[in-house]
């Protein structure tokens, strides 16, 4: 097997952010977010590394049963609990927690005889308006599932933030406010931040925080990397340069001829493109390192293969790696210039790559 596209996924620097957010947020539990496939790094291997975190969030009950199949034993919670009745059985069988956050969900287990237990997070809308009960239900809507026999007793209440990331914003004050006065003397523990909650709302730490893109060292906050704030990125993705070609000045590169060269240059060709997951929306001037010279896409990114200006790495070869994002090369800065985030980068990797840990 010679695939020479590879995502480098480095185990140490997902455990010293893990240690980081746990400094962060004394006296919390922390819930290591690995939906998507551990936002593309691999759910086992991520788990693996992470085996510390006090649970597991995800987003799809198989998500849970591979991590179950992978012998964790700590909590899975299923951040959308059940999406239909017979998803029931599952999450008992699976011993995976529910969030419950809508009638549907409390209509299926009012009708459920299942004697098996099951473990409930009940999730309040304190403005995110995606998934939740309105605060002012928080109480009965608590008191049915206490009142059902085979819900545990121990209910976490919890609530998401649509903005916590703009730390000068009154969204997530009023959002801590709102979920203080519909918990006020309710039984449980607390679950309120993400990533950037962590970062900026010490206010809201509760019981447990629940962390995602900082794990993989991934920016949440607009303008800083992850290394910015502390955290080291856990995927270098790279390849190899397999053409070097000499154009004249007018020449022009790729499909559609997007890129004219300014004068007689150098123009690698490299074994990526938006076949493996690398964005088609990357525009010239995109950077990738060549060694530790810094060089950049010119002309379209095409399926398997993209183009850089190879000006400014005069000693480049054929066979030489080239680092698409990583360590040295943040992938904040590249889902800047493709018009993304770098979550959406990370999760965007196809089965064409070769997942390597380190
Ligand atoms: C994805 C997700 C998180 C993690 O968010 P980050 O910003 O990546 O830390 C936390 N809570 C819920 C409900 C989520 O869906």
């Amino acid at each position: 097997m010679s695939r020479t596209t590879v995502a480098a996924i480095h185990l140490d620097a997902l455990r010293r952010n893990l240690a980081r957010i746990r400094a962060l947020s004394p006296g919390a539990k922390v819930m290591a977010v690995v939906k998507a496939d551990g936002y593309g790094h691999g759910l086992e291997r991520v788990a693996r590394a992470l085996a510390e975190a006090d649970a597991f969030g995800v987003a799809a009950i198989a998500d849970g049963q591979r991590l179950r199949a992978a012998g964790h034993r700590q909590r899975i919670v299923v951040l959308s609990g059940p999406d239909q009745a017979a998803d029931l059985a599952e999450l008992r069988r699976l011993h995976l927690d529910a969030v419950i956050h809508h009638d549907s969900q409390l209509t299926w287990l009012q009708a459920d005889r299942d004697p098996r237990p099951l473990r409930v997070w009940l999730k309040i809308d304190t403005g995110m308006h995606r998934l939740g009960f309105a605060p002012e239900r928080t109480r009965a809507v608590l008191e049915q599932l206490q009142a059902m026999p085979s819900i545990e007793r121990d209910i976490v209440l919890m609530t998401h933030f649509a903005a916590s990331d703009e730390f000068d914003k009154a969204t997530t004050t009023d959002q801590i406010a709102r979920f203080e006065a519909a918990t006020r003397d309710l039984p449980g523990e607390r679950c309120l931040s993400n990533s950037a909650g962590i970062l900026g709302w010490p206010a809201a730490r509760g019981d447990w925080v629940r962390a995602g893109g900082l794990l993989y060292g991934l920016s949440v906050i607009a303008g800083k990397n992850g290394s910015d704030l502390g955290f080291a990125p856990a995927m270098s993705l790279s390849t190899r340069l397999i053409a070097i070609n000499r154009l004249q000045r007018g020449e022009r590169i790729g499909y559609a001829g997007t890129y004219e060269c300014p004068e007689d240059m150098n123009v690698g060709v490299i074994a990526i493109g938006y076949g493996d997951g690398y964005p088609r929306s990357a525009p010239a001037g995109t950077p990738v390192l060549v060694g530790n010279a810094r060089a950049a896409i010119v002309g379209r990114v095409s399926m398997d293969l993209a183009t850089i200006d190879l000006r400014n790495a005069p000693s480049a070869c054929v066979g030489d790696r080239v680092l698409l994002w990583g360590r040295g090369l943040p992938v904040e800065q590249i889902a800047d210039h493709a018009g993304t985030i770098a979550y959406d980068l990370t999760c965007g990797m196809t089965k064409r790559v070769l997942f390597v840990e380190d």
